[in-house]
């Protein structure tokens, strides 16, 4: 026997084991019996040869409920505690103004747009990134965290940051954080962000790198760990150049900075 050593800052073992952070925007990689059927709250989870990824929103409740199924076996209810977080508040000391109505034309394009980014999320490409380690897409200061609130003043609160900023020159070239396939390739920039490009990592985990100046690759294209995919820039709503990196399993939005490795 040979003592398993998990010497991640986060690790949860619990049984049957998973790996990784309990905790909101966070996610964790677990295995079972091959023949199980997998479900969280209720609603299916695949998996591959009894390998499989959950992840919990920004806003994901206290609790989750994990059931793992066999043929001939009582079902074995998991109840999993996911740890709250405590989030930045960025106070803006202005009034909050709500986003201008929209004329007629931006409508139509923003509609456009998101049914773009509805169908990449949506592609379930098979890729096996879900089960890598992941690597930063480039390194830099962070400038901007995922889920910090915005308050402006009176205690109105805005939108949450949804991705994790890093602040580098346009040009830099950033690296696909794990392997996948590229589910969406601007060709000319979104109004908010700017040329996005969306990789598809299997399972339903899904990144998203806003604001590019280029892109390297294009959709159908299935990228490994460490490729060039694109440069940083500040196309689409952007006040200066930096990356965007955002991440979703499913509905639910992650916190990149839990995948990949703490920086020095
Ligand atoms: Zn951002």
């Amino acid at each position: 026997m040979v003592a398993a050593s998990h010497a991640r800052a986060a690790t949860i073992i619990t049984d049957p084991p998973l790996r990784g952070a309990l905790t909101q925007g966070g996610f964790a990689l677990g295995s079972t019996w091959a023949d199980a059927r997998i479900t969280l709250d209720g609603v299916p989870v695949a998996h591959v040869n009894g390998h499989y990824l959950l992840a919990f929103d920004r806003d994901a409740g206290p609790a989750a409920d994990l059931l793992i199924t066999r043929a001939s076996a009582v079902p074995d209810h998991r109840p999993l505690a996911i740890a709250p977080r405590a989030w930045r508040i960025e106070h803006v000391d202005a009034p909050f103004h709500p986003p201008a109505m929209p004329d007629d034309a931006f409508a139509a394009i923003r509609r456009e747009e998101l049914a773009r980014i509805d169908a990449a999320r949506s592609a379930n490409a098979s890729a096996e990134g879900w089960r890598q380690g992941f690597q930063w897409p480039a390194r830099g200061r962070i400038s901007g965290l995922f889920g910090s609130q915005r308050t402006y003043r009176g205690g109105v609160a805005g939108s949450y940051h949804g991705g994790t900023d890093i602040a580098l020159p346009s040009g830099t070239i950033y690296n696909a954080p794990a392997d996948g396939v590229v589910v969406l390739a601007a060709d000319k920039p979104f109004t908010l962000e700017g040329n996005l490009l969306m990789l598809d990592h299997g399972m339903g985990l899904v990144s998203a790198f806003l604001h590019s100046s280029a892109l390297l690759v294009k959709e159908g294209d299935r990228v490994t760990q460490g490729q060039p995919i694109g440069k940083v820039g500040m196309t689409g709503r952007a006040s200066g150049p930096h990356l965007h990196w955002g991440m979703r399993w499913r509905e639910a939005r992650l916190d990149p900075l839990l995948f990949a490795p703490a920086i020095a």
